[in-house]
């Protein structure tokens, strides 16, 4: 049983359609007669074989080696002969077979970028938690200095963390909205609202 993904298998199936045991032999220079025979018997092409001990089913697309080269299908015969991994000797095949491996690939491709996609969402919501974490506080803080507000002289000194209220709730306002798109630009508004005003 051949250990790959469920995509692996339409691949195996159609290079098998095309490919037949005896074609793949004739493939790595096995010389025989075809026969109506149910098994073929040539000499190994892996071992130095002076008696015929490779055999073929193929009816079954089978081979062996009795001599202990192996045995298998006829992707395992062409693997044993490329002295490549299944999944190579899969690709290879495909490619010389013209069979198409895009649509395979083009999956493999799209699991990575998913995975990376999610990596990256994980990292930004962590960011972001510690970053309105970070707001919400200096929200608080601000109210209180606001409240503290008598004089005309003290709007002089405070008046300033009203523009700054204002900023950080707009930004706090975006990061609690649904879409992603929201929730970065609020992110990006923190961001930018620490800079200017914290410098950091
Ligand atoms: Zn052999």
């Amino acid at each position: 049983m051949h250990q790959l993904g469920c995509k692996q298998y339409d691949l195996i199936d159609r290079i098998k359609d095309v490919l037949t045991i005896i074609d793949a032999a004739e493939m790595i220079g096995v010389k025989f007669r075809r026969r109506g025979g149910r098994v073929i018997s040539v000499c190994c092409p892996f071992h130095d074989d002076k008696s015929p001990s490779f055999a073929i089913w193929p009816e079954s697309n089978r081979w062996k080696c009795f001599g202990s080269c192996g045995s298998g299908d006829q992707i395992d015969l062409m693997a044993r002969h490329w002295e490549l991994p299944l999944q190579q000797t899969i690709e290879r095949l495909a490619s010389e077979l013209n069979i198409q491996v895009e649509n395979t690939a083009h999956d493999l491709r799209l699991v990575e970028q998913r995975k990376e996609e999610a990596n990256l969402i994980g990292e930004f919501n962590r960011q972001e938690k510690e970053l309105f974490g970070r707001l919400a506080r200096i929200e608080h803080f601000i109210e209180d200095k606001l409240s503290e507000i008598k004089t005309v002289q003290d709007l002089d000194k405070l008046g300033d963390l009203y523009l700054l209220r204002t900023e950080v709730n707009w930004a706090l306002d975006k990061m609690q909205k649904k879409s992603l798109e929201d929730k970065i630009e609020g992110f990006s508004i923190g961001k930018a609202v620490l800079k200017r005003w914290l410098g950091s």
